[in-house]
């Protein structure tokens, strides 16, 4: 079997398209879609994500502002830069990029940025709101997936799914997201004992651990469907996933690759709840 690939450069491209048509008419309805990304520091990897962030509010005519502090700047100063968008009117869209400094509280950071803005989806409002399946902004980079798998038609309700990794922002709630979808999800971690015994048994599996090669292709069921959530730097310079794609491609049904797998939808879902909370905004103005 060669698994199909899950093309997320693709399916970036027209749910962009679709999205600068929304963008269109929020325009017409006077309200400018815009979006701010706020650094602490110089950190290269953030630098570049939110490159690909910018590139993707400018491709569907969202406007884009970075806000980029020194690695010195202080917790409360962040703070009320969060508060000074929270209250701006211009703005719909609010996102600090993590990791932040370690003198800054993460926690007390993401606590600040209303919910109403949050299009990260990581506030503790919108966290809850996603658990209880109420409409809310979804964390991009777990609603991107179940995008993904969705394109390609594949049926969630009653799949065995099992999520490699539980971090705050990809494991778990990609988990609960596909649960919200009627899946059987089992979630995985550093302290799981015999973790082929799960891999081995799962319709749709979601590796988020950050080990480059980690999946190997006996590890997967035959038919599997596989999303590589990792990004690992090679020391030869090149990215490579969580799961060993020559490998699992041999094995699965669908599988997504790294680069232009997760990667490219994950921007495209914080473009997508920008527009939605632009939108939002226009039918209370
Ligand atoms: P974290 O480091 O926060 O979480 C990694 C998870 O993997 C943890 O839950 C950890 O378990 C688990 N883990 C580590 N070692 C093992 C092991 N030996 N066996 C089983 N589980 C293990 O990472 P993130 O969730 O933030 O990110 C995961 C990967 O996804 C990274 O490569 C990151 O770069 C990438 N990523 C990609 C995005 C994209 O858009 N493509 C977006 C966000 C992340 P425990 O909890 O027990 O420590």
């Amino acid at each position: 079997m060669t698994a199909t690939i899950i093309d997320g450069k693709q399916l970036s491209a027209q749910k962009r398209s679709e999205l600068a048509q929304e963008v269109v008419r929020i325009r017409e309805g006077g309200v400018l879609p815009k979006l701010v990304v706020i650094l602490v520091g110089d950190n290269p990897a953030s630098l570049s994500y939110i490159r690909g962030k910018q590139k993707a509010a400018e491709e569907i005519g969202v406007g884009f502002k970075l806000e980029h502090f020194p690695e010195s700047f202080s917790e409360n100063e962040l703070l009320d830069i969060i508060e000074h968008y929270n209250q701006n009117d211009e703005y719909h869209g609010i996102l600090v990029q993590l990791p932040l400094p370690e003198h800054i509280n993460e926690t007390a950071v993401i606590e600040k940025i209303s919910p109403l803005k949050d299009v990260d989806g990581f506030h503790p409002i919108n966290v809850g709101r996603m658990m209880i399946g109420q409409e809310t902004f979804l964390p991009c980079t777990p609603a991107g997936i179940v995008e993904m798998i969705k394109s390609v038609g594949v049926e969630i309700a009653g799949k065995n799914v099992v999520v490699v990794g539980r971090s705050n922002i990809v494991g778990k709630p990609v988990g609960q997201l596909l649960l919200n979808e009627h899946a059987t999800v089992t979630y995985c971690h550093s302290k799981t004992d015999d973790l082929t015994s799960y891999t081995k048994g799962a319709d749709i599996l979601v590796a988020a651990v950050g080990r480059a090669n980690f999946i190997k292709g006996q590890d997967i069921k035959p038919g599997a469907v596989v999303i590589d959530v990792g990004v690992n730097r090679l020391d030869t310079g090149k990215l490579c996933g969580d799961v060993v794609f020559d490998e699992a491609k041999e094995v699965a049904s669908y599988i997504t690759p790294v680069p232009g797998g997760v990667g490219p939808m994950t921007i495209t879902m914080l473009a997508h709840n920008t527009v939605q909370s632009a939108k939002q905004f226009l039918l209370t103005k």
